[in-house]
């Protein structure tokens, strides 16, 4: 058999009309395949009967009983109550809209079946609005659990049940090609496990379903992730067949920073720096991710890369996700490379008329050598002489699309080699699947004199309490920062929390320098407050959370973060990263507004209990999911059709072993498997 079954349009199907056709066209949905592979978000259980003693609190249940009474109840609103026995328990049946005919059916002592949402509460056990038959009836069971698909206006639940039906037939008739044979011994056959999921039969272990546990869902999980795998390594195979610039330079202009510097690398920088070089100086393009906490000092190892480009002859590009990350990085590696003769040029989509045109010309001529800036730098106008080098700093997982754009720029000497950084650790198991196209260094150690940051959880309440406190320190000779969050991103450049934190802090400590710093300022603005704080003349920096504040100083050693709780662990990671850098004890107050949620109480423990980003990265995959840890939610990378993190974690280990069993004893698979699972994803709505 082969996957024509799947490949089947669904235009084929019974009841598929042009503007359904459309409407699923829209999802992506247009092969029994991609019918097939939207899997239902959750089940009602019709098969048997409940007792009324047994119903649980939000759960559907199928009941038979007696009518014990009916009344009509005046009120607000108006409404029939009719309370049913089943020798069980009593429940209570509530119908706001109502014909008088169906008053007069609810007799006492008459049976009903009747199928809805359980609801206990202390008053008892209520249904509201439940579909309902006269007599003992079993049309309301169902032979298999009702499955309730994820949707969009105008496709009913019907609509999905009646196209599945059809599609469920098709592949029991002709299965499709399970790609996992022999390799793979499970229970169920990719049409078995499609099959289970869409028509759960009666007495299915709904509870497993719902964890992600069942071996259905475990067999396609394995599927897919392996198929996502195939197609990272096939992405990292088509690059690395690419040729690229040698670069073995002697080292100098790298000596030259190691010799300004007031400190020595690490041994983890060095070793990463090694691991670079050494991928720089081959004739295939390096495709390397370096991870590292927070302060571990990821910067300097990307700039002594980049000398390494620039003194062999080439140009190095440097690209941040925000244009503050960019800015940051201009700040700081012109600080270091400015002094050896080194030039940066700076591109972003605010450089225009004139000045952009001049900037591009630098470009293309090959006499700007490093290049910092945003996606600006991948725009088709942006033409390199002789890209060898592109560092990016990934705040969030970038596009791969968006890697590769900028990977064509590199076309007089092949393809340029790739360093990728990240803002904050990820979680091994993460990094597997939204890594696996990039070799992995991890600078695992931090650079000595740190000391560990205490942080304590209090309550907006107590602001009076935290204020003093930080009068107290600020008197004392030590620096802080007061971080405002801002509720969402859009809002960005809005300076104005900050500003009315500032001035209130002004009043209440009138003795204390305070300072003030936003994305609204300009970038002279920025430096000079920057400065000032550094200097010591600012005592107490108010600061927005977009900042991120990339500026050292050691002094300070107290940190404030209003409303932590909006906040992801990773991002208050990196915010709270800026104190423990001096000798002296540091402090990190989480000032959250109550009452916070069960999760959110959860994720601000996890920052008082640990100082390690990896753990904390960890904590932050189990508390949110991948996609927000990824930034990905939006863009639908890492949205699996099956699979789920943290749920599935633990496969992906055999599925590693799995995608080198498949590569090697049966290649002509892998192209299969990624065209089966890799399509097109589109966002549902979550009924
Ligand atoms: P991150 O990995 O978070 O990007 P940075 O590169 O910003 O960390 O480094 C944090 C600070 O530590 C910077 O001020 C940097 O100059 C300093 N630093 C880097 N390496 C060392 C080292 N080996 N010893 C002391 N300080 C270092
Ligand atoms: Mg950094």
């Amino acid at each position: 058999m082969t996957d024509d079954t799947l490949r089947i349009p669904i235009a084929s199907l019974r009841g598929v009309g042009p503007k359904l056709h459309q409407r699923l066209a829209d999802l992506g949905i247009s092969t029994v395949e991609s019918l097939l592979f939207h899997f239902p978000l959750r089940y009602q259980d019709r098969t048997r009967l409940t007792p009324i003693g047994a119903i649980q609190d939000g759960v559907e249940a199928v009941i038979c009983a007696q009518v014990r009474a009916a009344s009509i109840v005046p009120g607000r609103r108006r409404s029939l109550v009719v309370k049913v026995d089943d020798g069980s328990g009593l429940l209570t049946l509530r119908f706001f809209h109502f014909r008088q005919t169906q008053v007069n059916q609810m007799k006492p002592g008459i049976t009903l079946s009747l199928f809805g949402q359980g609801r206990r509460s202390g008053a008892g056990t209520e249904m509201v609005h439940p579909e309902y038959r006269i007599g003992e009836d079993n049309t309301l069971l169902d032979e298999a659990l009702t499955p309730i698909y994820p949707t969009v206006e105008g496709i009913g639940q019907a609509v999905w049940r009646n196209l599945t039906d059809q599609a469920l037939k098709q592949i029991a008739r002709h299965p499709p090609d399970d790609l996992l044979k022999p390799i793979l011994d499970e229970r169920f056959s990719l049409a078995e496990a499609i099959s289970y999921l869409h028509r759960p039969p009666p007495g299915a272990t709904l509870e497993a379903i719902r964890a992600w546990r069942h071996p259905a869902q475990i067999r396609l999980a394995k599927e897919e992730l392996l198929a996502h795998q195939l197609s990272m390594r096939d992405l990292r195979a088509k690059e690395r067949a690419f040729q690229a610039a040698m670069i073995e330079p002697d080292g100098q202009l790298q000596e030259g920073l190691l010799n300004q510097l007031a400190f020595i690398p690490t041994h983890a920088q060095t070793r990463v720096l090694q691991d670079i070089l050494g991928d720089l100086a081959q004739p295939q393009p390096m495709l390397r991710l370096i991870q590292g906490d927070v302060g571990s000092g990821k910067t300097l190892v990307a700039a002594l890369a980049a000398l390494a480009a620039i003194e062999a002859g080439y140009q190095v590009a440097l690209m941040a996700p925000t244009e503050l990350l960019a800015e940051q990085h201009l700040r700081n590696f012109s600080q270091w490379l400015t002094p050896l003769g080194v030039e940066l040029t700076w591109l972003s989509g605010k450089v225009k008329g004139k000045q952009r045109t001049a900037t591009l010309a630098m470009i293309a001529k090959g006499e700007a050598r490093l290049v910092v800036g945003t996606h600006a730098l991948f725009q088709d106008a942006v033409v390199f002489s002789d890209l060898a080098l592109v560092i990016i700093d990934e705040q969030h997982r970038f596009g791969v699309h968006q890697r590769l754009a900028l990977t064509q720029k590199g076309a007089n000497q092949g393809m340029p080699h790739q360093l990728v950084l990240t803002a904050t650790p990820i979680p091994r198991t993460l990094s597997m699947l939204a890594y696996a196209d990039l070799d992995c260094s991890i600078i695992d150690e931090l650079p000595p004199g740190r000391t560990p940051v205490t942080t304590t959880l209090v309550d907006n309440q107590r602001r009076g309490e935290v204020i003093a406190r930080v009068g107290q320190a600020c008197r004392e000779g030590r620096q802080a920062y007061w971080v405002c969050t801002l509720i969402e991103e859009s809002e960005a450049l809005d300076a104005r929390p900050a500003e009315t934190t500032a001035a209130s802090l002004n009043e209440q400590l009138p003795d204390v320098s305070i300072g003030l710093i936003h994305g609204r300022l300009s970038s002279t603005e920025k430096e000079a407050v920057m400065a000032a704080f550094q200097a010591g003349d600012i005592t107490l920096l108010v600061a927005t959370t977009v900042i991120e504040v990339g500026v050292d100083v050691p002094n300070a050693s107290l940190m404030i973060i209003e409303n932590p709780e909006r906040l992801g662990l990773a991002q208050l990671h990196q915010l709270r990263g800026r104190v423990g850098r001096g000798a002296t004890a540091s402090f990190c107050v989480l000032l959250y507004q109550s009452p916070l949620s069960h999760n959110g109480a959860l994720r601000l423990n996890v920052m008082r209990e640990s100082n390690d980003g990896f753990f904390i990265a960890e904590e932050d995959l189990r508390l949110r999911g991948p996609g927000e840890l990824l930034g990905t939610r939006q863009t639908g990378l890492m949205a699996f059709r099956v699979a789920q993190l943290p749920e599935h974690e633990d496969l992906l280990e055999e599925v590693s072993q799995l995608a080198d069993a498949v590569e090697k004893n049966y290649p002509h698979r892998c192209a299969q498997l990624m065209d089966r699972w890799t399509g097109e994803r589109r966002a549902f709505a979550r009924v």
